[in-house]
């Protein structure tokens, strides 16, 4: 399938999640995560009208973006687990990290990066042993040590729901993250907004939403199942 008509089916349901919520459906950007397709994939997510695009990868986002140079506009996520080392290598070519999860990361920010970064702190609020992410009670005393680190400018919190299908546990894990978003934004610091909630997938997308996402990050039933 096109990936316009994949993201006609999207919206759609984005309104109706919006609706049930009593959100405006402006609030929610969506990400197309890119890393299971190729370049003329996303090339395709591009003139559907997507602006925001995700890798997990280095290799593979700097690929998408050489790919994509000619696109006006865009605005790049990086979502995945970084290494320190490989910091450097991408730093001054996204607009997002979703995956801040460890002061050395910070450490490498302030020094390679050229400009302030938009940070989402990782929180692996299932507190799952496979996942990345801080559990929940790490995350104030991590978000107030980030305040030496100017370069890094937490706009929100990111979590990756348990893989399960069941609803009550993914609207337990969402609306804890916001619950967390909501302490910390009520500190008052400077340094951490934290109005951001970066949360829902393909499956589990209008839960997310239903519990305060703005940010939605979406690979297979947007530009997954190439022909
Ligand atoms: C792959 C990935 C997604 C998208 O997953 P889908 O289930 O294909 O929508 C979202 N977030 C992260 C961090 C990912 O690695």
């Amino acid at each position: 399938m096109q990936v316009s008509q994949k993201k006609a089916t999207i919206d759609k349901r984005i309104i109706e999640a919006c609706k049930r919520a009593n959100r405006d459906e402006n609030d929610i950007n969506v990400i197309a995560v890119t890393k299971y397709v190729s370049n003329e994939r996303t090339q395709e997510a591009v003139q559907a009208g997507i602006k925001h695009l995700g890798e997990n990868r280095v290799e593979g986002l700097l690929d998408k973006q050489d790919a994509l140079k000619e696109e006006q506009q865009l605005e790049w996520h990086f979502i995945g687990t970084l290494q320190s080392r490989k910091v450097k290598d991408v730093i001054n070519c996204i607009d997002y990290i979703h995956s801040l999860d460890r002061i050395s990361i910070a450490q490498e920010i302030e020094k390679r990066s050229l400009h302030p970064v938009n940070c989402f702190v990782q929180v692996n609020v299932s507190s799952e042993e496979s996942k990345h992410g801080l559990s929940p009670n790490e995350v104030i005393p991590f978000i107030k040590k980030l305040e030496a680190f100017p370069k890094v400018r937490v706009i929100g919190l990111m979590t990756m729901a348990p893989f399960t299908e069941e609803e009550s546990t993914l609207r337990e894990c969402f609306k804890r993250l916001r619950e967390i978003r909501d302490t910390i934004q009520d500190m008052g610091l400077s340094h951490a907004p934290c109005k951001e909630l970066s949360m829902g997938m393909s499956n589990d997308f209008e839960i997310a939403i239903e519990e305060g996402a703005t940010f939605i990050r979406i690979g297979t039933s947007l530009v997954g199942e190439e022909e």
